[in-house]
């Protein structure tokens, strides 16, 4: 955890502000520790997020680790009546958990539920906790760092 927020600061796109959404998206899925090693802030070059449209965050997974890219783009966020916080917050809280290996979802009320138009979970739900202990059931060791923090 230590690593991960060391990381984020060292990170040189990232506004000071999105430290602390991070560190609130992360305690959002407690006692999960997503193994994330870099955010990247994106405005304008960031491609990968870039193609399509109207998508806030992405999850990618490198050999040397998870980079999670984030947007927000004030016309779509507002149109749903999000600050800009809770939209990041939730963007990242979606990314977190791909990062912890949940896919999307169309359950509704999922934060894995991609589909912003229906009304948007606010956090991770009991079912979304439940689809993560199952993943886990499927690996001889546990994958994910479950260490309280
Ligand atoms: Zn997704």
């Amino acid at each position: 955890m230590t690593l991960l927020i060391l990381g984020l600061l060292l990170a040189p796109k990232i506004p000071p502000d999105l430290v602390e959404i991070y560190r609130a998206a992360n305690r959002a899925w407690a006692p999960y520790v997503a193994p994330v090693d870099e955010v990247k802030w994106c405005e304008e070059d960031c491609p990968e997020v870039m193609q399509e449209k109207e998508l806030l965050g992405l999850c990618r997974p490198r050999p040397e680790g998870i980079t999670i890219y984030l947007r927000y783009s004030g016309t779509y966020g507002r149109a749903l009546g999000f600050s800009r916080e809770e939209g990041l917050r939730l963007t990242m809280i979606h990314e977190l958990g791909h990062a912890l290996g949940l896919d999307d979802s169309n359950v509704p009320g999922s934060i894995m539920n991609p589909d912003w138009r229906q009304p948007v979970a606010l956090g991770p739900t009991e079912g979304d906790f439940q689809a993560l202990a199952k993943i886990n059931t499927h690996y001889p060791h546990p994958v994910f760092d479950k260490s309280p923090r």
